[in-house]
């Protein structure tokens, strides 16, 4: 695991001038098992159902009860002895007598008997001695009310099997049946479970916490006038937009300044958080600060990684109040970098943290319509617009695929892949996609 980092935590602070020489060069796969391996699977938190969308059950859901409680009809008809309806048609009408009647949500008080009928409504319990349900359309029913005739009697007019109709008791759950396994995700379908089971609380994992810091000297905060040379701070909302899409809660730390006393100031605030991600800062030109400032406070790791956009990359972990390190993500500055590096690492991370069995976006193969050139043999990738066309997956460029070009991001829904030992990838050619989307706008 180790065999990457060649102590360079411990060279003198101001190695700046020969930065590349104590950098650690990865591929995606070591920096990804290196940043893994310091998350697992917060606590639990009991918490009201309809709080736990997408988070994930720490206990095994057993039944209390049977599902449904009771045998209950599955139309609205008459509950009847199949044996009082044997061989009955329209020409030939089984004739019984209507003794009363049972709707949902009310028990039956009388006892089918041979000769006799109850009128039933959907979800009603079955009465005792009745074993099937005739629905009201092979009845004379209708009739009957049309022509205002009394419904104390009716006329069955067809011959159907035993049980037909009914809904079992425990047909769905039965008492004690494990319904839903720790580690489960809670959708909509599960919540729906849960409550059917009579719940209203359950223990989920709970939510990490991720502080977000910017960092540099030309950022600004939105809703303020731009003064010269300053650009809006994007990297922190579009961090903090990943971090509750990957299921984290954000605690946003603003704009560090590029100095001492600002990054240390504004890194107290993240204590009690479960990751600090930081953008900027990490590239070789101007790492000295960022770099100097989390060696002091903790240990950390400045990495080259074989991709592109987002090669430089910092972890490493602050030291904590009473012992508790925080693990901490230093994403690149430019807008596309941070956003490929936080799907890269962060949002893995964070759903380890969850305690996700899934911790990765789904991928396809689908067929580039323009190339992707790969100069440098890194891992390329390329943001890109996926659609269905002609029974296969169609991946288009966005356009420019500068670091810096956010528009291209926002217009693609999945990022293909060159891998690192090939010059490129032609139109034509098959490429893997990591799909960032599957909602309703692009129809894949
Ligand atoms: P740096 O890593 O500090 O050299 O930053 C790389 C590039 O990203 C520079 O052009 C920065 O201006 C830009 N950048 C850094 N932080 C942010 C941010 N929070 N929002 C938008 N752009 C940023
Ligand atoms: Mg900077």
């Amino acid at each position: 695991m180790t065999n990457h980092n060649h102590g360079h935590n411990h060279e003198a602070p101001h190695s700046h001038g020969h930065a590349s020489a104590f950098e650690d060069m990865l591929s995606v796969e070591q920096a990804f098992d290196k940043v893994i391996a310091s998350f697992q699977s917060l606590e639990y938190e009991e918490k009201p159902l309809l709080d736990c969308i997408g988070q994930v059950l720490a206990e095994d859901i057993r039944s209390p009860l049977a599902l449904p409680p009771l045998a209950n009809s599955g139309m609205d008809g008459y509950a009847v002895i199949q044996a009082d309806i044997v061989g009955a048609s329209p020409a030939k009408p089984s004739n019984l007598s209507v003794i009363g009647i049972v709707a949902a949500g009310h028990m039956p008080d009388k006892t089918v008997v041979p000769g006799t009928a109850i009128r039933i409504m959907t979800g009603a319990p079955v009465p005792n001695g009745a074993d099937t349900v005739i629905p009201f359309e092979e009845t004379d029913e209708v009739e009957r009310k049309r022509e205002g005739k009394p419904l104390d009697r009716v006329q069955i007019f067809a011959d159907m099997p035993f049980g037909c109709n009914v809904r079992p008791a425990g047909e769905d759950v039965s008492v004690g049946m494990l319904v839903l396994e720790k580690g489960t995700s809670i959708r909509a379908a599960e919540v729906g479970v849960i409550a059917s089971l009579g719940m209203d609380k359950v223990k989920v994992i709970r939510r990490p916490v991720v502080a977000v810091l910017a960092t540099g000297d030309e950022l600004e905060t939105t809703g303020t006038p731009l003064s010269g040379g300053r650009i809006y701070d994007s990297n922190s909302f579009s961090v903090a937009a990943s971090i509750i899409s990957s299921g984290g809660v954000p605690r946003i730390l603003g704009i560090a300044r590029d100095n001492l006393g600002d990054l240390n100031a504004k890194l107290e605030a993240a204590v009690g958080s479960d990751l600090v991600i930081t953008s900027a800062g990490v590239s070789k030109g101007d790492y000295d600060i960022v770099k100097d400032v989390l060696n002091e406070r903790g240990e950390m790791n400045f990495w080259s990684v074989r991709m592109r956009p987002a090669k430089p990359l910092a972890f490493g972990h602050l030291n904590g109040s009473g012992g508790k390190n925080i693990p901490l993500l230093g994403l690149p500055g430019n807008p596309v970098s941070a956003m490929v590096a936080f799907e890269m690492f962060a949002r893995p991370a964070i759903r380890t943290m969850l305690g996700k069995s899934r911790i990765f976006r789904p991928m396809i193969d689908g067929v580039l319509t323009a190339s992707i050139r790969n100069d440098d043999g890194r891992r390329v990738y390329a943001r890109v617009e996926v659609e269905l066309k002609n029974g296969e997956y169609q991946a288009t460029p966005t356009g420019p695929q500068g670091s810096n070009i956010l528009t291209s991001m926002s217009k693609a829904n999945g990022l293909a892949i060159c891998p690192d030992d090939l010059s490129g990838k032609d139109a034509g050619e098959v490429v893997q996609i990591i799909m960032l989307d599957w909602n309703e706008e692009v129809q894949v």
